[in-house]
């Protein structure tokens, strides 16, 4: 099912940014976006360009989450006319009753998000998880603009996806459509957090990188790896081996470039399956540039079903925070739509 709205913030080009003197007045009419991540919070307002900014650090308890996060939203909404709030937060989750459930990234027990501020605040909340609502900002305003059908990936500490089509987010029968981190990649793979082994999650993500550096560097004594982290192993993460392959170095691109394999299966696999006209790649991995993106081109070009292959570009994301501007687009839509 796609999920409907009143507009196509993708086709046809984008709305006015704010800023007419109507707009600038004290009782301009705007969305609040959460952003809610594992370790920081971002809150933003806005009609659908962010205006200003806020970022807290993410509190273990929820009760304390929420006690911080009244605060900000009524200090970054201060003088304003809200109209919704869009909340972006890593899944599962449940988006129409707005729960969030557990995960390795949120451990609260089951946090009734939507309920608490649309009591809190008396304005509709709408919840989406956090790749899906990236994936429509980038759509909206980054590097998908225009497009008409747009997968947007996260390759970060994990993997996560969104199709993006026509504008509106595909969301699946139980909400967890684009979930290409959770694609086989690899039979009998290494296990991944979902329980199953295989997955490019488990393979191409940040942490899985991380892992396999740390893993096979003691056959390496040369590797420029061991002085970046001044011989502590333990410090190897992703970042570092970016920088080893950077200088050339022999392990860490041998590690880069399994890593860019499976990656390109997946990214591949996906383009056979829904021709999509973009794949936008985003995430701290993607922030490596190049280096990922000239391999996995040229792989996806040689692994996957030509015809697909040939309409379908693969780009860097843009937006520094897209998944702020997807829940300031989404609430809009959803309102909208209501
Ligand atoms: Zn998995």
């Amino acid at each position: 099912m796609v999920e409907r709205g009143t507009e196509n913030p993708c086709v046809g080009g984008s709305t006015p940014p704010l800023g007419t003197n109507k707009e600038k007045n004290s009782k301009q009419k705007v969305f609040i976006a959460v952003d809610i991540g594992g370790t920081k919070t971002e809150v933003a307002i806005g009609e659908e360009r962010v205006e200003k900014f806020k970022v807290i650090p993410t509190p273990a308890e929820f009760e304390n989450f929420l006690s911080s996060l009244f605060l900000l939203i009524e200090r970054v909404g201060k003088g304003k006319k809200i109209k919704a709030i869009g909340i972006s937060a890593p899944g599962p989750l449940d988006p129409v009753k707005g729960l969030i459930f557990p995960s390795p990234n949120l451990k609260w027990k089951e946090a009734k998000i939507k309920e608490v501020l649309e009591k809190r605040f008396t304005l509709p909340v709408f919840l989406e998880n956090d790749a899906n609502l990236a994936g429509l900002g980038e759509c909206f305003q980054g590097a998908g603009k225009g497009a008409d059908s747009v997968f947007y990936i996260t390759v970060s500490t994990g993997i996560g996806g969104a199709f993006i089509l026509q504008g509106k987010i595909y969301q699946g029968a139980s909400f967890d459509a684009g979930e290409i981190g959770h694609t086989v990649v690899l039979d009998n793979g290494p296990r991944c957090n979902c329980g199953r082994k295989g997955c490019l999650e488990a393979l191409s993500s940040g942490t899985a990188i991380a892992k396999r550096a740390k893993r096979g560097l003691k056959r390496y004594p040369h590797s420029l790896i061991w002085q970046l982290v001044e011989n502590r192993k333990e410090l190897v993460d992703a970042q570092v081996v970016v920088k080893a392959v950077r200088a050339g170095d022999e392990f860490a691109c041998k590690i880069w470039e399994e890593s860019c394999r499976f990656l390109a299966l997946g990214v591949a696999n996906m383009i056979s399956l829904l021709n999509p006209q973009k794949v936008i790649i985003g995430g701290g991995i993607s922030k490596a540039g190049e280096i990922l993106f000239r391999p996995l081109r040229k792989m996806v070009k040689e692994i996957g079903w030509k015809r697909a292959v040939r309409y379908c570009r693969i780009e860097k994301a843009k937006l520094r925070n897209p998944a702020i501007v997807g829940a300031l687009v989404y609430a809009k839509s959803k309102l909208s739509s209501s």
